[in-house]
């Protein structure tokens, strides 16, 4: 395979690259695939939700075969302290639908069902390749990739990166810097396996129903980043993640932020009797909208989290992938058969395309929110602590009347924090999340 001549080369095998190889083989383009894992899915990580809807718009019978672990019928988010947490908790019978619309997967499987797919499709796939740099003719166009097997290269009219966050081939080729230490979370993630009953019994499940629950507050220990846990079929995922940059200034290690998550007393009793068989960490690109890079350029189209495509509001990555690994797929296709070449002026419909979806829509929704998080850490520190002391004043029944427990209240927001700065975070918060 190596030194002939493809329609179009895929790096990597994550979900953004297997919807865009899956798309362009199902329309009869002659696609390589190149992974540098032992398998599509050895090396990747996520927590993880399966979005549904981005996927049905590529395999739309995927329920039928797909290692699905749980659909998500409850959803916990919860604000926490050391010792509490405040929750909000939505729970629907309606999430209990023909086609659910999100489900819990181990990606390890995941990724190797669909990479199945994209063979049965037509794709080429070579794992253990590595990609070390892009070929470019003498104008600059990008004509094809050079390998780690034996210096090997082959050649496609363009070069898809779906390289994941770090990118490396897009950096190394000039075609984007260096994600800032701000726009990357480091996550720590562990899998505890316990028997299917025992998984139902504790978060209240019938079948393949499933819990997610997503937290912050002084667990990241004054960072910026969250943690969660979702329920498998047979096992929990439990993870925590933070910037970085914020990673750098704190002596605490994502090791040790995961230990003390574990140990939470809101936590450790989910956990109970668990055996933790695997331990993975991975980076997440959180820069949002305006860490995104040049999407296109002559013979090249970069898609998922290279492109940091991911909303880290809604905890969303994968579906973004998947959508941008598609559309990129669905612009090579239509200029193929158009005749065009593959030049940035005819790739850059790939950027009109993404505008009208909510991958755009979103990301350019919460432009705001990833600068607003970094600097203002008290949304991790003092306000968890305050929401909890507010509650356990106005729970604990003690013989103080309501209307005194109310002054108690305010006067504790007061303090913390000033009637000032109360306004601000709320005016600085508003103006973010627009
Ligand atoms: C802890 C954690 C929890 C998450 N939870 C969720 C969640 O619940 N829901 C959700 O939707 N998203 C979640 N995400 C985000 C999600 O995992 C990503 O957005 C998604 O995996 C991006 O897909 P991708 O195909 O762009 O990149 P990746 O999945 O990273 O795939 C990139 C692939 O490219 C390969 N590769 C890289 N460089 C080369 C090279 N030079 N040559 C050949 N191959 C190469 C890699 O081995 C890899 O297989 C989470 C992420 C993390 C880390």
């Amino acid at each position: 395979m190596i030194g002939q001549t493809f329609d179009a080369i895929v790096v990597g095998a994550g979900p953004s690259g297997n919807a865009a190889a899956y798309v362009m083989a199902k329309e009869g383009l002659k696609v390589l695939q190149l992974e540098r894992g032992e398998y599509p899915g050895s090396k990747n990580v996520q927590g993880a939700i399966l979005y549904a809807d981005a996927l049905r718009q590529i395999i739309p019978d995927f329920h039928e075969d797909a290692p699905l672990e749980r659909h998500v019928i409850e959803q916990r988010l919860w604000t926490m302290d050391d010792r509490s947490h405040v929750g909000m908790h939505y729970r629907s019978d309606d999430f209990n639908e023909e086609r659910p619309n999100r489900y819990t997967i181990i990606r390890a499987e995941f990724d190797k069902w669909f990479s199945r797919k994209v063979r049965a499709a037509g794709v080429t796939l070579l794992c253990e390749t590595t990609v070390t740099d892009l070929l470019r003719d003498a104008d600059g166009r990008v004509t094809g990739v050079r390998t780690d097997r034996g210096g090997g290269t082959a050649f496609a009219d363009v070069v898809i990166l779906a390289e994941g966050v770090n990118g490396l081939v897009g950096r190394r080729a000039g075609l984007r810097g260096d994600p800032a230490p701000e726009q990357v979370a480091l996550a720590v993630k562990e899998m505890h396996f316990l028997p299917r009953d025992i998984i139902e019994n504790r978060f209240n499940l019938r079948g393949g129903e499933g819990v997610v629950i997503e937290a912050m507050g002084t667990i990241t220990a004054g960072m910026t980043g969250t943690g969660f846990l979702y329920t498998n079929q047979e096992s929990l995922s439990i993870g925590i993640g933070c910037l970085v940059s914020d990673f750098a200034d704190s002596p605490m290690t994502p090791y040790g932020l995961l230990e003390a998550f574990k140990n939470h007393p809101s936590i450790r009793p989910l956990l109970a009797q668990s055996e933790c068989k695997e331990y993975a960490a991975h980076l997440i690109p959180e820069g949002g909208y305006r860490a995104i890079p040049e999407l296109v350029g002559d013979g090249w189209i970069v898609v998922g989290d290279a492109g940091q495509f991911v909303n880290a509001v809604h905890r969303e990555g994968s579906n973004l992938a998947m959508t941008t690994g598609r559309l990129a797929a669905e612009t090579v296709v239509a200029l193929k058969r158009r005749g065009d070449k593959a030049t940035a002026f005819h790739l850059a419909d790939y950027k009109r395309r993404l505008e009208e979806t909510f991958v755009m829509k979103d990301l350019r929704k919460y432009k705001g929110i990833p600068s607003f998080l970094h600097g203002n850490k008290q949304i991790f520190g003092l306000y968890p602590r305050l929401f909890s002391a507010a509650a356990q004043t106005w729970l604990r029944v003690d013989g103080t009347d309501k209307r005194t427990k109310e002054k108690e209240i305010l006067a504790s927001f007061r303090k913390g924090r000033t009637l000032p700065g109360l306004i601000g975070d709320a005016v600085k918060l508003a103006r973010a999340w627009r």
